[in-house]
């Protein structure tokens, strides 16, 4: 599927995308450098061809995978920290990915859920208020049911970890 897709009807994919620090923003997670700012679409560049993004190609564009099963397998999301996962709208020139998945020009959050277990309690409500900025649905979701139950496993040590790191001096 490699084509043009109008804004009003984008193709619809799916990504995790981690909260930058303070749980106020989405940020992607393998290019930790974009975040995506609420009622702004995100629009792909290539830092590698200086062309129009994405192309055939490359490896350039916005990356979605096409249902949760794919992102599950093949998405990245291996990184502690706020995990949300959810649908992405893809829009302008898109193209086939690796993986059945896709790459897009335009792009912008559709439907949102925090995975419960990578924000510490207290903290939840306020993640989700951050993700109501986005001004698409928003739910929660469990870690098995996001990321599949062989990555919950291991990021569930690392969470475990992290949390006995940092309390480790105030219980000795
Ligand atoms: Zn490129």
């Amino acid at each position: 599927m490699n084509g043009t897709r109008p804004a009003g009807d984008p193709l619809v994919g799916w990504r995790y995308w981690q909260l930058v620090t303070g749980g106020r923003r989405l940020r992607s997670v393998s290019l930790r450098r974009f975040v995506w700012e609420p009622g702004h679409p995100m629009r792909a560049s290539c830092m590698t061809g200086g062309h129009r993004a994405p192309a055939e190609d490359c490896e350039c564009g916005i990356y979605a995978a096409a249902d949760l099963g794919a992102l599950r397998e093949h998405g990245l999301c291996l990184s502690p920290g706020g995990l949300v996962v959810g649908e992405v709208a893809l829009w302008g020139d898109v193209v086939s990915g690796d993986e059945g998945g896709y790459r897009g020009q335009y792009a912008s959050p559709r439907r949102l859920s925090l995975v419960e277990q990578t924000v510490p309690r207290d903290l939840r409500t306020s993640a989700l208020a951050a993700l109501a900025a986005y001004e698409v649905p928003v739910s929660t979701t469990g870690l098995d049911e996001a990321v599949g139950e062989l990555s919950a496993a291991v990021l569930a040590n690392q969470i475990m970890s992290l949390r006995t790191d940092g309390t480790a001096g105030t219980t000795g």
